[in-house]
């Protein structure tokens, strides 16, 4: 998808360094921090918003929470974490390619 930010990171046009990478997804660090540890869980494929879900990208989504806990030592998470979806304006959805918060390496304030 051309002008996606996160497409150009899935593509290392924009360097970032990965946390974690398979076929399907990448992770990374937010560039803004919103808690001590902030990383985003970013699909390859390019798709923005749940309301466009098919099986295929279903099939992408579930592998997302599936590996999501697997990370939980590598990623510093296992004292626990919060999972933030954004969608759309009203959600605060700022990059338009489906992407997965991870917040966590504190105790979070009430959301
Ligand atoms: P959203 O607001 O769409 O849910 O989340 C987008 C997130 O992407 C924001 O938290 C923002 O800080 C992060 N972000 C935007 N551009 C970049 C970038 O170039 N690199 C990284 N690592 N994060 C980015
Ligand atoms: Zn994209």
């Amino acid at each position: 998808m051309e002008n996606c930010i996160f497409c150009k990171i899935v593509a290392g046009e924009i360097p970032s360094p990965r946390w974690y990478e398979d076929d399907k997804m990448i992770v990374i660090r937010d560039i803004e921090p919103k808690a001590k540890l902030h990383y985003l869980c970013i699909p390859k494929q390019h798709f923005a918003l749940l309301s466009e879900m098919d099986e295929a990208r279903a099939e992408i989504v579930k592998h997302l929470f599936q590996t999501i806990p697997t990370l939980e030592k590598t990623l510093g998470l296992e004292g626990g974490y919060r999972v933030i979806i954004n969608q759309g304006e009203d959600g605060g959805q700022t990059v338009p390619h489906l992407h997965i918060h991870l917040l966590g390496g504190e105790k979070l304030g009430e959301f």
